[in-house]
């Protein structure tokens, strides 16, 4: 089915600034962490935020150690002293924005400035603020609250940062035509604003909104007032388990957006379980397309067969011959050490994709003992061709082993808190890069000249790092949770994505001058569409107008197709 994803869509700066904070406390110390309430409110989050120990604390107690995160939403001052004289060490997770509201408040109460604020009496944020302005504050939610004011002096307007821009303009204009000496400011949150416009534009194109959330979050519920308000049906999920699938295969469109506090790897999961879901009219052929494309990348054939066509592509460069066992080797090479990867590896994807979680419980086993199969085919072949190439290939196994084991004596243990290989930040994405560089080019092509074959393997591994980090991109809320030091966790997103396109940036220059060079062959100046291909998606994923799906994925590894394909183009022509 068509599924449109509002760019807004899932945590806002502040809920992620403090999800960030509390994952990052919890890999940094060993005390007792809690969070002063729950972090945000989603119960998903909140859920994994237990499992990796994180209690909350629902009032302040008479003694506390460890480490207390304030949620996002901010906290009554007295309360954070409280926290503090208790004898805890308080981790501000205040949203900046929310932050500002405090400060307006402060300012103006000195100068004895009555409070309104326009929000949600229960909701945390407006129960903070309140603790600002005591004991001249009054909350106003709806027209009827507006009667019980007794403003007699000056006063300020202020509103929750998740309200809804319409509701917050009658009121304060009612509230302002009936007590004089009032300045309003309209506090809600850019990302709030950012949001609801997006709905209501999404809304234009779509047959049906889904809006994910966890049921008592505000701004989700907000949300999916503003999609009835267009007259859409609504599904409010907290999770792909709540989808009506039946009812939304009448569809042909489906719009998802999602509140501030939804995690990426939930949307993930919603927009992969609807993309699965056959649309309305969609013929019997096309689905099964889309079925038989999904088997091929959940299963890694399809990256591994484009990997083997790399290594068919690099053979004719170097030898001017099309060799079935170079295909061979590098195909079982990296179907083997994907799957195995995949399938005994740590299970931060079934954060983001559960079909994916189904196809591993399903197929698992076979694919792994298939696995192993091809990996000792691909080692007898390769001692067929002589002794090197095959211990070069044991020593890739034997770095796969040791790189899940424990191999770092106590002391570095101990000052770089590193015990296993797996441990160094970002090892993983490199390793891979270099273990598909080696079954591409080195170990099919043994024998070349080792000159120009270190220039591919450099060019291959640059490539093939991009697009292995692209991935951690998608995956990394997932990551993030598990504990996985991958480059967006260790780094960022954002700055991941910069020093992605500065290296394809590189790799396109050394494309094109190289190859007049005597380090790279001259075919190789074909590998430059694959490049401005792999840069066209990353500037496209940066720039928000693509989201992590499966026709992501395959649009990606769709590149390596795209590289062998040329490159084969390229040897004819320069044979
Ligand atoms: S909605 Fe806005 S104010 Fe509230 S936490 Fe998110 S970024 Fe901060």
């Amino acid at each position: 089915m068509k599924v449109l994803l509002a760019k807004k869509a899932g945590f806002c700066m502040g809920v992620r600034r403090a999800v960030e904070t509390t994952l990052e406390t919890v890999q940094q110390t060993d005390q007792k962490i809690s969070t002063f309430g729950p972090l945000i409110h989603n119960p998903q989050v909140l859920s994994l935020l237990k499992d990796r120990g994180v209690e909350v604390l629902d009032e302040v107690p008479g003694h506390l150690s460890g480490v207390v995160i304030i949620r996002a939403h901010g906290v009554p001052p007295d309360q954070k002293a409280g926290l503090r004289k208790a004898g805890a060490e308080v981790k501000d997770a205040t949203c900046p924005r929310v932050v500002k509201v405090q400060a307006i408040i402060k300012r103006h109460r000195r100068d004895d400035c009555f409070t309104v604020i326009i929000g949600d009496k229960n909701h945390a944020e407006v129960i903070g603020l309140m603790g600002y302005a005591e004991p001249d504050v009054a909350v106003v939610s709806g027209v009827d609250d507006i009667d019980d004011l007794d403003i007699k002096g000056p006063y300020i307007i202020v509103s929750q940062t998740t309200q809804d821009d319409d509701s917050f303009n009658e009121l304060s204009a009612l509230i302002t035509s009936r007590f004089a000496n009032g300045k309003v400011f309209n506090t809600i949150c850019d990302s709030t604003h950012k949001r609801q416009h997006e709905v209501r534009i999404l809304c234009e194109q779509v047959e049906a909104m889904v809006v994910v959330g966890g049921k008592t979050s505000a701004n989700t519920k907000r949300l999916a007032e503003i999609a009835e308000n267009k007259g859409l049906p609504v599904f409010l999920v907290e999770s792909e388990a709540d989808l009506d699938t039946a009812t939304l295969q009448g569809f042909a469109s489906v719009g998802v957006t999602a509140g501030a506090s939804t995690p990426a790897w939930m949307i993930n999961r919603i927009m992969r379980t609807l993309e699965a879901i056959p649309a309305r009219g969609e013929g019997g052929l096309c689905r099964l397309c889309h079925k038989a494309a999904w088997a091929l990348l959940a299963s890694n054939t399809y990256v591994s067969v484009g990997g083997g066509c790399l290594a068919l592509a690099f053979a004719k460069i170097l030898s001017n011959q099309v060799l079935w066992q170079t295909f061979v080797i590098a195909f079982g090479y990296l179907f083997a050490m994907h799957n195995i990867n995949r399938f005994t590896g740590e299970h931060s994807r079934r954060f983001n994709d559960p079909l994916l979680e189904k196809f591993a419980d399903t197929f698992g086993l076979g694919l792994l003992s298939l696995s192993y199969l091809m990996l000792a085919g691909v080692g007898v072949l390769l001692l067929m061709g002589g002794i090197a190439p095959f211990m070069l290939f044991l020593a890739m196994a034997l770095l796969g082993i040791f790189y899940s084991i424990p191999i770092f004596p106590d002391t570095i243990a101990r000052i770089f808190k590193i015990k296993r290989l797996k441990e160094i930040p970002g090892s993983k994405t490199f390793l891979v890069a270099l273990a598909w560089a080696m079954a591409t080019v080195v170990l099919p092509n043994w024998g070349s000249g080792a000159g120009t074959l270190l220039s591919l393997l450099g060019f291959v591994l640059l490539f093939v790092y991009v697009r292995n980090a692209l991935f951690d991109v998608f995956d990394v809320q997932g990551d993030r949770i598990v504990g996985k030091e991958t480059l967006p966790v260790c780094i960022g997103e954002e700055k991941t994505l910069y020093f992605l396109t500065y290296l394809l940036y590189a790799l396109l220059v050394a494309g094109i001058v190289l190859p007049w060079t005597v380090l790279l062959p001259r075919a190789m100046i074909f590998f430059l569409p694959g490049v401005a291909y792999l840069l066209y998606i990353t500037k496209q994923y940066q720039a928000g107008r693509l989201s992590p799906s499966p026709k992501l994925d395959f649009q990606l590894e769709t590149s390596l197709y795209l590289v062998a394909l040329s490159l084969m183009l390229g040897s004819y022509l320069f044979a």
